[in-house]
């Protein structure tokens, strides 16, 4: 433990790429994060007005639904649902996607959220035993099913979007609480492109190619989004023409512990024994073993410590007493064992599929430019 070189204000060890350290030995995604948002008192009126201006013309299309909110029962999703309906009274239709794996907890939660405000809702429900064949096949080729699991939403979003003519996509999302976005070894891009080459020439690809459809007009659609950003022009400029996505969380922050008491209260959210990280997933300590199996010296909290650490949410003391114990204790995690089992993967394939795995070869160029493009180049 004590030989692990760590940035001095968060968790990150010096074994991840790209790390860079200042002369106070603070690491290159802490002074981002300082550059980003240290000055949020002062912006977060005018991210506040921006967000309701997005609103305001969102309404102002008249369309059968001002915005979609993709609901997983999770925190941050329920949080976006109740901003939409209770707060900004939007016409709202919220989307879950169930590919097999959705908690109970989670299918509590939206039952409740329903109950507490007036959006309409619908399941998309993948079908569990072909979704495992597909999340085979990814973790073969890549060593890692969420990004399958996250085209198979957002590809929920983009018809649903469609078919109502729904402007704005409000996500329970944003730069501010996304712990693992920034590491590259762990970041992939969630495109229609990546999944159509992931799966191109198996058996699944043509059971789900149909998630990968529209992909060459999304992907344009999104690189004009950030030049937009880019440039500076607002978001509500090209909202008549395509939907919009945004995070909110790029726009109204509050620490985690502040919106639980919220939707505990108000939307009869509950928090699953006291987790409340990614509880909506049955799945959900996989992806966070994977990055200890991926990375020296990584515990299944170091992300998501170092994010809260910087946020100011929890101490580096209780991150480091956490992470040493975590080192030191890093079990395979049951729902591992049984999701192996089920789609037919012995541990040692697991994790070699792991190790040798390169996300990076199944992204395509212009992508992997227009992606460097965007981070270097967008203002907050
Ligand atoms: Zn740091």
């Amino acid at each position: 433990m004590n030989e692990i070189i760590r940035c001095t204000r968060c968790l990150l060890p010096n074994t991840l790429k790209q790390m860079t350290f200042d002369e106070k030995g603070v690491c290159n995604h802490c002074l981002k994060y300082e550059k980003d948002f240290s000055n949020w008192d002062e912006i977060k009126d005018r991210k506040r007005r921006e967000f309701e201006q997005i609103l305001e013309k969102a309404k102002k299309l008249n369309r059968p639904y001002d915005c979609l909110v993709p609901l997983s029962g999770g925190k941050d999703s329920t949080y976006a649902l109740y901003l939409a309906t209770r707060v900004y009274n939007l016409r709202t239709l919220s989307v879950t996607l169930d590919n097999g794996y959705l908690s109970n907890v989670a299918k509590d939660n939206i039952r409740n959220a329903l109950a507490h405000c007036d959006t309409d809702h619908m399941y998309y429900h993948i079908n569990k035993k072909n979704n495992e064949i597909l999340f085979k096949k990814f973790v073969e080729r890549t060593g890692d099913f969420c990004n399958a699991c996250m085209r198979e939403i957002n590809y929920a979003i983009e018809f649903s979007s469609k078919g109502f003519h729904i402007p704005l996509i409000i996500k329970g999302s944003g730069r501010r609480v996304q712990y693992v976005s920034q590491i590259q070894e762990l970041s992939s891009l969630n495109t229609p492109s990546y999944f159509h080459i992931v799966i191109k020439g198996s058996k699944v690809y043509h059971r789900f190619r149909h998630i990968a459809r529209n992909r060459y007009k999304l992907e344009i659609q999104k690189v004009v989004g950030g030049v937009l950003d880019v440039a500076g022009i607002p978001r509500t400029f090209m909202m008549r023409f395509f939907p919009q996505h945004i995070g909110l969380y790029d726009y109204i922050y509050k620490p985690f512990n502040e919106i639980t008491e919220i939707l505990k209260l108000e939307m009869g959210w509950k928090d699953g024994g006291g987790e409340v990280e990614h509880l909506d997933c049955q799945l959900h300590d996989i992806p966070f073993y994977r990055h200890t199996l991926k990375i020296p010296n990584i515990g299944k909290n170091t992300f998501r410590s170092s994010g809260l650490i910087r946020q100011g949410i929890i101490s580096r003391e209780d991150g480091l007493v956490q992470e040493k114990y975590d080192l030191e204790n890093n079990e395979i995690p049951p729902e591992l064992k049984s999701f192996l089992s089920k789609i037919g993967l012995t541990y040692e394939e697991y994790v070699h599929a792991v190790v040798s795995s390169d996300k990076s070869a199944h992204i395509s160029k212009i992508q992997k430019i227009a992606r460097e493009f965007y981070h270097k180049f967008r203002k907050y």
